[in-house]
């Protein structure tokens, strides 16, 4: 990469995101009420513009749905990262055990949610949302935490920013399979690049 692509995606907003979300959880990691009311304004404002993205953070992948590292918290109390999705790609049906806030940035995803029944199979709540560039989503295990979430669009890529209550990359949730096994899984970053947040720029 170029100092001029540097330049180019000073990423301002993420670094304004990431220094407001890790004040927050000094004074509040504890209050999963308050982080998430304060990751979700400060989503609102993160997704609001476009033009922040690095390229690499951006890229699809032709088999499956990609999860960009964006942030880290060095001390995990939160992780960021870019979901670019490929035309009609999908997740299976998965929780995350952490609260989680979802912002829209290009194009547009549809957010299934499920509960649990007595047996522990997923079953739809029949809320459905499909989320719109600038809008925000939620989940956690107080306010529901299981959904299934896929590209609106079978012909481009859209992409979502999420922030989590933890390093998502390394704690351990849960797939509900369509032979109703559950499975534990860990989710991992597609790539090593992350924006860099100490560059010269605006
Ligand atoms: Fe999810």
């Amino acid at each position: 990469m170029t100092e001029a692509d540097q330049t180019a995606t000073y990423p301002a907003p993420l670094r304004h995101f990431v220094a407001e979300l890790a004040k927050a959880a000094t004074l509040h990691g504890d209050d999963e009420a308050v982080m998430l009311d304060t990751c979700r304004a400060l989503m609102l404002d993160l997704v609001k513009t476009d033009d922040w993205l690095p390229a690499y953070c951006a890229r699809p992948d032709a088999s499956y749905y990609q999860q960009h590292l964006l942030y880290g918290d060095p001390l995990d109390r939160f992780s960021i990262v870019s979901f670019v999705w490929g035309p009609g790609q999908t997740t299976p049906i998965h929780d995350h055990t952490v609260w989680g806030v979802i912002g829209m940035l290009r194009g547009s995803e549809r957010d299934e949610r499920f509960e649990l029944d007595a047996d522990g199979m997923p079953v739809p709540t029949g809320e459905v949302s499909t989320l719109k560039p600038g809008d925000v989503g939620v989940v956690s295990p107080t306010i529901g935490d299981i959904h299934r979430v896929s590209n609106a669009y079978e012909d481009q890529v859209s992409i979502s920013i999420h922030a989590y209550g933890g390093n998502i990359g390394r704690i351990s949730r849960h797939v509900y399979q369509p032979d109703g096994t559950v499975k534990a899984f860990v989710s991992g970053y597609s790539s090593a690049l992350t924006p860099n947040l100490w560059a010269r720029g605006a």
